[in-house]
C-alpha cells in the first residue's frame, strides 16, 4: 500500500511539474525552480574557479577567444529569444567565460550563463568556428533548462523531496545530483553526453546559435568526427540512450540547411 501511495505521489508530481520547453515545444520534467539552480550555480561556479587556475586574458589569446566566442554565442541566443518573444527565459542570466588550465577535452555551460572551457579541448577543436560549434552546443544544454530536467529526473529516481531550498550544505544527496550533472566533480574528463533528447536539441539549436553569432555551422562536421576518433564524448557505460557518433553526424548534416539560413559569416577570420 505504501509503494502504492508512493507511486501516486510521484506521478502526481510527474504530471504536475511537467513544462512545456519555450522553444523546443518538448514537454519536460522540472521540479526545482530555475531560481534555485542559478544560485546553486554561482557558489559553484566560484568555488570551482578559485579551485582551478583561469587562464587570464592578458596572458593569452586562447583566452580572449574563448571569451569573443561566447560573448557572439549568448548574443545570438539573447537575439534569438527576445525575436520570438520569449527574452524572460533568459531572466537571470548572467554570462561569464573561463578557460582553465586542464589538459582534459571538456567545456560546460552552468544555468544562468557560467561556462568552462578547459585548454584541453582547444587542440581538438583547432580553430575559433569549432569553438564555437563546441560552446554554442553546451549553452544549449544550460538555456534549454536540460540540466534542470535531469536533476529533476535524478530527484524523483532518488526519492528527494521537493521544495525549501534543496541545496542547503546539509543537502548532500541534492549536492551530489548537482555536480554529477555538472562538470566540476566528473571524473570523466570529457564532454559528457545527455540524453538522446537532449544531445540532439543542443545539435540542432547549437548550429542555428554558431550560425547566427558568425560562425560556419558546417565545420561542426569535422569537429565531432575529431571528436569521435579521440574517443571524447563517450557516455559512460549506464547511458545507453545517447547518440552514436554516426548517427550523431548524420543528424548534424539534416540540421545544416536551417543552421546555414541563420548564417551571415564575420570578417575577423
Ligand atoms: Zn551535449
Amino acid at each position: 500500500m505504501k509503494k502504492l501511495l508512493y507511486l501516486f505521489a510521484s506521478t502526481a508530481i510527474f504530471i504536475s511539474a511537467c513544462t512545456t520547453n519555450a522553444v523546443t515545444g518538448r514537454k519536460q520534467l522540472s521540479l526545482i525552480s530555475e531560481d534555485a539552480l542559478q544560485q546553486q550555480a554561482v557558489s559553484q561556479y566560484r568555488s570551482f574557479l578559485s579551485q582551478n587556475r583561469v587562464v587570464s586574458d592578458a596572458s593569452s589569446r586562447d583566452a580572449e577567444m574563448v571569451r569573443r566566442v561566447g560573448s557572439r554565442i549568448a548574443n545570438a541566443i539573447t537575439k534569438y529569444y527576445s525575436t520570438k518573444g520569449l527574452g524572460r527565459e533568459l531572466e537571470g542570466y548572467k554570462w561569464e567565460f573561463n578557460l582553465v588550465d586542464n589538459k582534459d577535452v571538456n567545456a560546460w555551460c552552468m544555468p544562468g550563463g557560467k561556462v568552462v572551457v578547459y585548454t584541453g579541448l582547444l587542440p581538438v577543436a583547432q580553430n575559433e568556428a569549432a569553438l564555437a560549434i563546441v560552446l554554442a552546443h553546451e549553452i544549449t544544454h544550460a538555456v534549454a533548462h536540460h540540466g534542470q530536467e535531469r536533476i529533476s529526473q535524478a530527484m524523483l529516481a532518488q526519492g528527494i523531496a521537493v521544495g525549501g531550498n534543496l541545496f542547503t550544505s546539509g543537502n548532500s544527496q541534492a549536492n551530489n545530483i548537482f555536480n554529477n550533472i555538472y562538470g566540476p566533480a566528473v571524473t570523466v574528463g570529457a564532454l559528457l553526453p545527455n540524453s538522446r533528447n537532449q544531445e540532439l536539441e543542443a545539435d540542432r539549436y547549437g548550429l542555428i546559435f554558431a550560425a547566427m553569432a558568425g560562425y560556419n555551422p558546417r565545420e561542426a562536421i569535422p569537429f565531432w568526427t575529431r571528436m569521435a576518433k579521440k574517443g571524447g564524448a563517450k557516455p559512460p557505460p549506464f547511458l545507453s540512450t545517447h547518440p552514436t557518433d554516426e548517427q550523431r553526424i548524420r543528424k548534424l548534416n539534416t540540421y545544416m540547411n536551417e543552421a546555414l539560413s541563420y548564417y551571415k559569416p564575420v570578417n575577423s577570420r
